[in-house]
C-alpha cells in the first residue's frame, strides 16, 4: 500500500503518481508515513517510528532493473546474487551461505580422499563421508537453484515487484 505524505489518504494504486484527494504529487508532503500511514511527528524525521521504513523515496521506481534481476537469478541465483542485487541482503546471505556449504562440504572431501589415496588406503568413513558430502552438495546447490529460479519467474511476471527498500523495479 501507499500512503499520501501530504494528507494520508490511502491510494487505490501502488502504481498511481498522485494523491486523487489533495493532488499532491506522490512522495510530497512530510505529515505522514508513505507505507503504514502514520502521522510523522518530527518534521526531520526519515524513519517511521512506527513501521520502521525510510520514508523519504519510499514507493519511487527503483534503480534496479527487472529484467537484470531475474537474469541473474537464472545465472547465478544459488549464490543469491539476485537477492543481493535488490537489496535483499538476508535473504541472499541465506542461499549464499546454503549454496557455499554444499561446495564447501563436498570439496573438503574429495580433498580428503584424494589425500588419503595417496597414503593406499582410502578409509570407509571417508568413502562414506563424500558419498554424504556429495549428496549434501547435491540438495544444498539443487535446492537454491530451485529456490532462485522460481524468485526469477516471479521476477520476470511481476510477482516481485520491489526492491528492498520498496521502490519499484524499472
Ligand atoms: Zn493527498
Ligand atoms: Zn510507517
Amino acid at each position: 500500500m501507499y500512503v499520501c505524505r501530504n494528507c494520508g489518504l490511502q491510494y487505490v494504486s501502488d502504481e498511481a503518481v498522485m494523491c486523487t484527494r489533495c493532488q499532491a504529487p506522490k512522495g510530497e508532503g512530510g505529515q505522514y508515513c508513505p507505507c503504514c500511514g502514520a502521522p510523522v511527528r518530527q518534521p526531520m524525521q526519515n524513519v517511521c517510528l512506527n513501521c520502521g521504513v525510510e520514508m523519504q523515496g519510499y514507493g519511487n521506481t527503483s534503480t534496479k532493473s527487472k529484467v537484470a534481476a531475474g537474469v541473474l537469478g537464472l545465472f547465478l541465483g544459488c549464490f543469491g546474487v539476485h537477492n543481493f542485487y535488490l537489496g535483499y541482503i538476508k535473504k541472499g546471505i541465506i542461499q549464499l551461505v546454503i549454496s557455499l556449504s554444499g561446495y564447501i562440504a563436498y570439496f573438503a572431501t574429495v580433498i580428503g580422499v584424494a589425500v588419503s589415496q595417496t597414503s593406499d588406503n582410502v578409509s570407509k568413513t571417508l568413502i562414506v563421508l563424500a558419498l554424504v558430502a556429495l549428496v549434501y552438495f547435491c540438495v544444498s546447490v539443487i535446492g537454491v537453484g530451485i529456490w532462485a529460479f522460481v524468485e526469477s519467474i516471479m521476477i520476470f511476471c511481476g510477482k516481485i515487484k520491489k526492491d528492498g527498500k520498496g521502490r519499484f523495479l524499472k
